[in-house]
């Protein structure tokens, strides 16, 4: 892997500034310590592994000497046995010190003493130079030397960086890649590293030596692979469109202007528009608003990931934090892209309240407020929520998303719109059927109760052998369906109240 140009800045400079322990977030140590090489001119570098003890930095082989690993200890005993003689030893000459894999040590109390006095040595002692680099794939951090510690993480690559290795890759594979055919399949590999573009690339071109766009499938299915792995975001397969949402007319009005911009947007920030943030669609449950999520993927062309919250959840001080920052990061790279945030209410449920969880939560949601404020990648967020009763006012309030839209139960002309959506999904609509007697005996009904009218009736149908679904066989079912109004009574009331409190847009016309 080629280290990112950015990245060798940032290291150097941290380096050149004295900060004394930079925590590298990544997997590929090879390309680190290649990074790490180059600017490590003159200066003494030790490496602890946690499986081999002291490793020769430059050559990445066993140092057979007191500082070995030695047999017996563990692998807390052998750090702690490392730490000690280099801080005991002194720094005269500039050192780095390397530690790999060890950030299940890092909590240990007398890891954590270690790398504080090595940390207040180098910010304190004069003539005392050590840079300690722990190169990890997971991060943690323990909170005691938060502030001594510098977050280096490795961009994912850019769309350029994605161009240029698939194209190397076509070449040495002697199969070059023509230049339609590269633009259109880089956006498919985005939000991936280098490594995992280098395992697809080996797969596409195992199936036929070439790449070409019938790739694209098996690109966006080992791309799933990668993502649910990384377990912070889940790419979303879907067949719906906007076509398939019965009325919500106003959502689906602002929905294709903000495509409009989304897929214009070099034209559109020229022009001095600004790059659409997101929308939050509120309301009561089963009435399209997942749907909703699906349709503007689709509107927009780009792919829908879904980000869970609850997921990102760790049991180390700072883990969760870290999650939350590359899955951010994540959606970036993949984008453009939809990302969608799903129970909204639940994912930031007990914000503000003290202790514990809630304080994770309190601060992930800070952390997703101020990247929401200051993001300029085309991450367009959709947000659904039921009860935004709990919700701290600040999510709500204008500029966080570009505009809030709230989803009440189907009016008779929606109802109508849905029962035929949902017919001619099926192949059973005919001109015979009565919609708008079947919209009025569903007042109360959500989407989804509508569509389970229409899937029921139609399976009726069928056991009875019946060539065409009438009117009646709809309404037979709709009597002896019990409503959301009916099963969800209190909740749909508790709805109605927070919505009415915030004079938020009505989706429907
Ligand atoms: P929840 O709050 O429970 O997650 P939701 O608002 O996200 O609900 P959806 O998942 O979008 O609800 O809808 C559930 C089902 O109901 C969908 O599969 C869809 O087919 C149907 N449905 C709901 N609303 C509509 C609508 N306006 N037009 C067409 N179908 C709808």
């Amino acid at each position: 892997m080629a280290i990112n140009n950015e990245f060798q800045q940032n290291l150097t400079m941290y380096m050149e500034t004295l900060h004394p322990i930079i925590y590298v977030n990544h997997y590929d140590f090879n390309a680190i310590d290649a990074a790490i090489k180059s600017i490590a001119n003159g200066y003494e570098c030790y490496e602890f592994n946690n499986a081999l003890g002291l490793v020769n930095f430059k050559t990445g082989s066993r140092v057979n000497s007191q500082l070995a690993y030695t047999h017996g200890l563990n692998g807390e005993e052998n750090l702690i046995k490392f730490l000690d003689l280099m801080v005991n030893e002194g720094f005269s000459t500039p050192t780095i010190l390397v530690l790999k894999d060890v950030h299940e040590l890092l909590h240990k109390p007398s890891v954590v003493a270690y790398l504080r006095r090595i940390a207040e040595n180098v910010l304190y002692s004069e003539g005392y130079e050590c840079t300690v680099f722990i190169l990890s794939n997971t991060l943690e951090i323990p909170r005691e030397i938060e502030d001594y510690i510098t977050i280096l993480e490795i961009p994912l690559p850019s769309i350029n960086e994605i161009k240029t290795q698939i194209q190397e890759y076509a070449q040495s594979a002697d199969s070059p890649i023509d230049k339609q055919t590269l633009d259109e399949i880089a956006i498919s590999f985005k939000g991936l590293n280098e490594c995992q573009i280098s395992q697809i690339l080996n797969l596409a071109f195992f199936h036929d030596g070439e790449l070409s766009r019938s790739d694209t499938e098996i690109i966006l299915k080992e791309k799933e692979q990668f993502l649910k792995k990384s377990s912070m975001l889940e790419s979303i397969r879907f067949k719906e469109n906007i076509n398939d949402i019965g009325g919500l007319e106003e959502l689906k009005f602002w929905l294709r202007r903000k495509a409009e911009i989304f897929k214009n947007l070099d034209k559109a920030i020229k022009y001095g528009v600004d790059v659409p943030k997101g929308v939050m669609i509120i309301g009561m449950p089963g009435c399209g608003k997942s749907l909703s999520a699906k349709a503007t993927a689709d509107l927009f062309k780009v792919p829908l990931v879904r980000l869970d919250v609850g997921r990102l959840l760790g049991k180390y001080v700072g883990e969760s934090e870290g999650n939350m920052r590359r899955a951010l990061a994540l959606a970036e790279g993949i984008s453009p892209c939809v990302l969608w945030i799903d129970e909204l209410e639940k994912a930031f449920s007990g914000i503000g309240s003290i202790g514990g969880a809630s304080d994770i939560t309190t601060r992930l949601f800070g952390q997703f407020l101020t990247w929401m404020q200051e993001k300029e990648s085309p991450v367009f967020i959709v947000a659904t929520a039921n009860d935004i009763s709990n919700l701290p006012p600040e999510l709500l309030r204008k500029g966080r998303f570009d505009e809030l839209f709230f989803v009440d139960l189907p009016n008779p002309a929606e109802r109508e719109s849905i029962i035929k959506i949902h017919l001619q999904k099926r192949k059973k609509f005919n001109s015979s059927i009565d919609l708008a007697k079947l919209a009025s005996k569903t007042e109360g009904f959500n989407g989804a109760d509508i569509e389970s009218v229409v899937k029921d009736a139609i399976e009726i149908s069928f056991v009875e052998h019946k060539t065409d679904l009438t009117t009646d066989d709809l309404l037979k079912v709709i009597h002896e369906t019990n409503s959301i109004s009916k099963t969800l009574q209190e909740k749909i009331k508790i709805i109605k109240e927070t919505i009415n409190k915030y004079k938020i847009k009505n989706a429907s016309r």
